[in-house]
């Protein structure tokens, strides 16, 4: 099959959807590959690397488009110069993406009306079987990493413990609520800088989790169920939230640094970190809220700002994936090649619905938006918009 590997264009996007290494692998099991010009360049991968893996590089990103099989992005498409790049699809077409079909639904209607089957990569159940297409997983570890990193680079004190002839430092205290993939590597990335780490997450199974990276566990009694279904957390009660919020207030005053990572899919992030917790804080401190595209848990998060409030410094980095390009393409690459093996065997796409990972992330196939969610945003989408 031809695969097409284009260009990323939104703002500040550096990663690519498929690097050097996998496109070796797919031009090997038959496949023909076609990389935009530039296309990896951001992500320290040029174009020689592509020519000498097996791909064509091209300029015209018309014949890029219009002529895959199989286009592999990682953000939705979007506008490029006068069109619309769903645009430069041609009808019939297999395009596997973060396609964000809950947060911009209507992409998925656009791509449905002409006729493209979407396979959206947020949409992988986090399932054994689907664990090297889980790009969520990937790129939130990568997420959690960088967290810690921005954390650390603007607290003014060290991490460590230090003992020196000018004195001893005590160790930074890092406190990370939300122990998901995002949560324990900024867990595993905080105690390897040598901080004092504590977290929390409402589903208790972590604790061991947490607790095997070196980190404290912080106890908080619910008294409902906190386990969805797919490897996902359920949304809880505004009283469990109370109860949370007043456990948590006395550990997040002490701490230096916050990092936030606490979601439910498809929900608004809990608002856990209120103003008054943060005027709580010591002078200096830090809040890294990794939640800010899902409105932030702390109350005072501002998407893609830094701010500081009473000496309290409040980060909603977005997008810190693309921070790390390098990596972050390398994985994200692996997660698509793994799916794209799935879905076309012998040269041919094979879907089959019965399946769950198939029936997952399969978002628009033959003229259809495939799930009742979707179609629900779409709607609320279009009624907003009235
Ligand atoms: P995840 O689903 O693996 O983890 C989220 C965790 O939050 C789960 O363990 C869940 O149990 C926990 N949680 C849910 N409600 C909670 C509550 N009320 N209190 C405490 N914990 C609660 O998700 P993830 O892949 O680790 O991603 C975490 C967050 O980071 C998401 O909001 C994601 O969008 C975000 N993210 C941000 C960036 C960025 O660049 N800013 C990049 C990747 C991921």
């Amino acid at each position: 099959m031809r695969v097409g590997v284009p260009r990323e264009t939104r703002d500040g996007e550096r990663r690519v959807a498929l690097t050097p290494n996998t496109v070796k692998r797919l031009v090997e099991s038959g496949h023909e590959v076609r990389v935009e010009a530039g296309a990896g360049k951001k992500a320290y991968f040029p174009d020689s690397k592509y020519v000498e893996a097996g791909a064509r590089v091209v300029r015209a990103a018309s014949s890029l488009w219009g002529e895959a099989d199989i286009l592999v992005k990682v953000n939705p498409p979007g506008p490029r110069r006068s069109v619309h790049e769903i645009e430069l699809l041609r009808e019939g077409a297999v395009l596997v993406g973060l396609l964000n079909p809950l947060g911009d639904p209507l992409v998925i209607q656009r791509l449905a009306d002409r006729m493209i089957t979407a396979f959206s990569m947020e949409m992988i159940p986090r399932v054994s079987r689907a664990q090297s297409m889980d790009a969520l997983s990937s790129q939130a570890a990568v997420a959690g990493y960088r967290a810690v990193l921005l954390g650390a680079s603007t607290l003014g004190k060290f991490f460590p413990m230090l003992t020196t002839a000018a004195g001893t430092m005590r160790p930074a205290r890092v406190f990370i609520l939300g122990a998901g993939v995002a949560g324990l590597q900024a867990i595993a990335t905080a105690r390897r800088l040598g901080a004092v780490v504590e977290a929390f997450d409402i589903r208790p199974a972590v604790k061991e989790e947490v607790e095997s990276l070196g980190a404290t566990f912080v106890k908080v009694e619910l008294e409902e169920e906190t386990e969805g279904t797919g490897g996902y957390a359920r949304e809880v009660s505004e009283a469990a939230k109370d109860r949370e919020r007043e456990v948590l207030a006395e550990r997040i005053a002490a701490a230096d640094v916050v990092i936030t990572t606490a979601q439910v899919q498809g929900k608004r992030a809990p608002l856990l970190v209120t103003e008054g917790m943060v005027a709580s804080m010591s002078r200096g401190s830090v809040i890294v809220d990794l939640a800010a595209e899902q409105g932030g848990n702390c109350e005072l998060t501002v998407p893609g700002k830094e701010l500081v409030r009473g000496g309290v410094t409040i980060a909603g980095p977005l997008n810190l994936p693309s921070s790390m390009p390098t990596h972050a393409s390398q994985m994200y690459s692996k997660n698509a090649s793994s799916l794209l093996e799935y879905i076309v065997r012998e040269g041919e796409l094979h879907l089959d619905f019965e399946d769950d990972i198939i029936d997952g992330c399969c978002v628009s196939h033959e003229g259809v938006v495939r799930h009742e969610r979707i179609r629900e945003a779409i709607a609320q989408e279009k009624s907003r918009k009235a």
